[in-house]
């Protein structure tokens, strides 16, 4: 029997009721941590630290990614001063954290990381940093830099990690495989770096179980700080967009839905939820068309828990 299909007698018992500290949400997410961590709206904002990615310059593989457009997953990126410039006039108190969000973050020698990072944090605006990268991206100089960094900053590392299955990931072209990502999340945590593990939900010829077995294996990982649940998105100027121009992740977004609840419920509480939608502009958008109103979905995921008297946790082990 496949592990996804235990019967309800086998499966984990139910979490009480939502903790506290989910403030009024059914799930653990990240801007209400933020907003308790640092006792006021707290603003993500994507930097574009002029890096690129191992996996298109031959060093890693060619091509990309599948899924990703040329601009490294980063589309919404721009100058620092112009993105507060634009948050300041709503929210004259917010903190910031700034995302390396475009390419991979890691992918560089380390003294120009060093020179990089602390340029951001220099910054008194900005009260910490969230790095993105590909986990076989990340040697020993550059972990202890984070680790560096981590001590007197707060930091919190992405990973890319979209599936756990092999065949998946040869198929978008992902050249890494799970060991990889297993020695990764073993090096950030000896270090106590913060972790957060990205998947895609809509891969080509994923199943629903395969989806849910991904879920299960990263929200099993100890001490894990986030995820971020990504719907699949095909977006104009991705490989995928050429080779499966038709490919549609889910049909409508009840689909959609459906599938973040079950995700969350085996999510622990503690987990930070980063993402549980795509978030592709709308202007390269391919598929879903359905999936462009990000607040829609979001809404739809809240009435569902409400619906269903659940939570992030409920069947978690
Ligand atoms: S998703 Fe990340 S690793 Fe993959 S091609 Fe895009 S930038 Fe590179």
């Amino acid at each position: 029997m496949n592990k996804m299909e235990q019967p309800a007698s086998q499966r984990p018992p139910e979490n009480p009721g939502p903790p506290e500290f989910f403030q009024g949400l059914r799930y653990n997410s990240i801007s209400n941590y933020l907003k308790d961590h640092f006792g006021s709206k707290t603003i993500k904002l994507s930097i574009d630290g002029g890096f690129t990615c191992p996996n298109r310059d031959g060093s890693k593989g060619f091509g990309g990614c599948t899924f990703c457009s040329d601009s490294g997953s980063g589309e919404f990126s721009s100058d620092i001063d112009d993105q507060i410039a634009l948050y300041y006039r709503k929210w004259p108190e917010a903190r910031y954290i700034a995302y390396f969000q475009n390419h991979t973050n890691t992918y560089a020698p380390v003294e120009e990381l060093r020179r990089k990072y602390f340029a951001v944090l220099a910054d008194p605006r900005v009260s910490g940093i969230a790095i993105g990268t590909r986990p076989d991206c990340l040697p020993d100089d550059v972990l202890d830099l984070l680790e560096e960094i981590g001590r007197d900053h707060f930091l919190w590392v992405e990973l890319g990690l979209q599936t756990i299955h092999e065949t998946t990931a040869k198929s978008i072209n992902r050249c890494y495989d799970l060991a990889e990502f297993d020695r990764a999340i073993s090096e950030l945590s000896k270090r106590n770096i913060r972790t957060v593990v990205h998947l895609i939900l809509g891969l080509p010829g994923e199943t629903r179980d395969m989806m849910l077995e991904s879920v299960r294996y990263v929200a099993s990982i100890p001490g894990l700080f986030g995820m971020k649940l990504h719907l699949m998105n095909l977006v104009k100027g991705s490989t995928m967009a050429v080779e499966i121009p038709d490919h549609v992740s889910f049909p409508d977004i009840d689909s959609y839905v459906e599938l973040v609840t079950d995700c969350l419920e085996i999510i622990p509480p503690s987990v930070t939820i980063h993402r549980l939608t795509g978030d592709a502009r709308r202007d390269i958008l391919i598929s879903p068309v359905w999936s462009f109103n990000e607040r829609t979905i979001l809404n739809r995921i809240n009435d569902r828990l409400n619906l269903l008297d659940t939570w992030q946790g409920k069947r978690s082990i």
